[in-house]
């Protein structure tokens, strides 16, 4: 492969920053763009995990005694380390989840928007901050934001360098400590965002790294820790969230998704067709937001499905580290079975292929190429589950509660995309769908990327939000000082009948008090 990201004595020497406390089991990695192994990575166990927790715990005080300002430094300093270093970024990420370049970049803008997103806002998100008095005057009531501790993150393999880092930034910047479990197959990028982050003035021992498999380090993890940020499937999601409940311990899930895509009667068909192709085939359809169902009304059917068709049929497939290929390779062997198997099916039961539909051995082992379905029905699997592959269904529907009414009925509601050539209408359906992120004339990349803004799943799509204040301050405790002066808040020496003639007297002056009197 033309990248000295290949190479086994650079791969091994990013292993050194693993926590891995004795001989393992090894676990094969291998180049989806080949086929071919890239090295092994070692299994770790339960004994890691606890390595990994104690050594974090023992550096997070320390961490989180530090100025909010001086932790924020490190995250400025690293989105602009992560902009400079992008090439090893992109080729690594290439190398171990074949995917195009271009995919690859928009992860590399994504850490380094949000480090400074939060290097800008976490200091506000943290502060102490005073609040209305059980007595006005006299009670002196703070919130103050602690930070949980150990925060154990559990990341796919599909967006490894943005899934391993970006919800690591806001805990930092809150000051807590990190252990990350990375997808086995995409371990090397994961150290190597992390080892970015070092760079920028991380202490080396605040966010370890524990590789190996789900079941043993992920559940590991969600028993150690003090907060879970789980990326995955929903199934996995649903296992992860019922063991962090039974530890009383809080989590967030972002989860799976089965995105709809709706074209109103006014969009322009062309402009909705191009912007459709990114949205369903960004990262050959691997990317939870990424549209697998496409709603288009009646009045524009026709012309939007040629256009799209078009559009879809002139993508650049293939393999390679520079920005030609538009779509890349499937990550590994169950994705592309998974993604035959659901347009099999489809055609089987009397779907048609408009485009696509094949393998692409010729390119690489895991390509398929981007295919639109036509005529799909509830008894096929492609209907209702999640392929993530390059895979749509293309729908026509008959105005607009028709196509909002389709949307909504999936138990997933993670993202959605409506175009219309009138703005304020794309806003009034988007608010009736019921997904967590909405885009008006955009695929998924407007609300993604405004980081200010959470981000997350409705329904089976996840608990939690990342992103914006939630995507912080879910890694805290809040904890409420009040200090009492003058009466106290029972009856004290009072007769408890007279105190409570007061005090019905006294809440109904408060309750007439505009806010800020109170
Ligand atoms: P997965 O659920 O199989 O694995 C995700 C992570 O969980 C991996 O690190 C895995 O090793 C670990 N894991 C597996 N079993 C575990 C267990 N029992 N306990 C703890 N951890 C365990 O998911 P995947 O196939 O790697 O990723 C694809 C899925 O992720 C898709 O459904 C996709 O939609 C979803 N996803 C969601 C988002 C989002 O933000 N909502 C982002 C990316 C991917």
């Amino acid at each position: 492969m033309n990248t000295e990201w290949a190479d086994a004595d650079r791969l091994a020497d990013l292993r050194e920053d693993l926590v891995v406390t004795g001989d393992r089991a090894r676990i094969p990695v291998e180049a989806p763009y080949t086929g071919e192994p890239l090295g092994e990575i070692p299994a770790g166990t339960e004994t890691d995990v606890e390595a990994a927790v104690a050594q974090v715990r023992e550096t997070q005080d320390a961490w989180a005694e530090r100025p909010v300002g001086e932790r924020v430094a490190v995250l400025d300093r690293y989105a602009d380390r992560v902009l400079d270093a992008q090439d090893d970024l992109l080729d690594l990420a290439q190398v171990e989840t074949g995917k195009a370049r271009r995919d690859a970049f928009e992860e590399v803008l994504d850490v380094a928007t949000t480090a400074s997103h939060y290097a800008d806002v976490a200091p506000g998100l943290v502060a102490s901050e005073r609040r209305r008095g059980a007595l006005p005057g006299l009670t002196k009531t703070t919130v103050h934001r602690q930070p949980v501790g150990v925060v154990g993150a559990i990341s796919p393999w599909n967006y490894p360098v943005t899934l391993a880092v970006s919800d690591a930034l806001p805990a930092l910047a809150a000051g807590n400590g990190v252990v990350l479990k990375p997808a086995q197959q995409t371990t090397h990028v994961a150290l190597l965002a992390r080892r970015l982050l070092v760079e920028a003035g991380l202490p080396p021992a605040l966010f370890a790294v524990v590789p190996g498999a789900g079941e043993r380090v992920g559940a590991a993890l969600v028993d150690h820790t003090d907060y879970v940020c789980f990326t995955g499937s929903t199934a996995t999601g649903r296992e992860v969230a019922a063991r962090a409940g039974r530890n009383l311990v809080d989590c967030s899930m972002e989860l799976g998704g089965k995105n709809p895509l709706l074209v109103l009667d006014d969009a322009d068909p062309e402009r909705a067709a191009s912007g459709a192709v990114r949205a369903c085939f960004a990262n050959a359809g691997q990317l939870c937001i990424s549209t697998e169902r496409l709603y288009v009304d009646d009045a524009v059917y026709d012309e939007f499905r040629d256009a799209f068709v078009g559009a879809t049929r002139s993508l650049r497939l293939g393999t390679g580290f520079d920005y030609g290929p538009e779509v890349g390779s499937l990550q590994n062997a169950d994705q592309l079975a998974k993604t035959t198997r659901h347009v099999e099916d489809a055609v089987e039961h009397g779907a048609s292929v408009l485009t696509g539909g094949r393998e692409r051995q010729d390119l690489g082992p895991y390509v398929y190429e981007p295919t639109v379905l036509e005529g799909v029905t509830p008894e096929m699997v492609a209907y209702a589950e999640e392929t993530f592959g390059p895979v749509v269904s293309l729908y026509r529907v008959d105005g607009d509660d028709e196509a909002v009414a389709r949307a909504n009925d999936s138990p997933y509601g993670l993202n959605a995309s409506v175009w219309t050539a009138d703005r304020a209408r794309g806003e009034r359906v988007a608010r009736r769908v019921d997904c967590g992120t909405v885009n008006v004339n955009e695929g998924y990349a407007a609300a993604w990327a405004s980081t200010d803004a959470p981000m997350g799943g409705m329904g089976d799509s996840g608990l939690g939000r990342r992103h914006g204040d939630e995507g912080l301050l879910k890694y805290t405790e809040s904890q409420t000082v009040a200090v009492q002066r003058g009466v106290r808040v029972d009856p004290g020496p009072l007769p408890t009948e007279l105190w409570t003639r007061l005090m019905t007297a006294g809440t109904r002056v408060l309750s007439r008090l505009p806010g800020w009197l109170r």
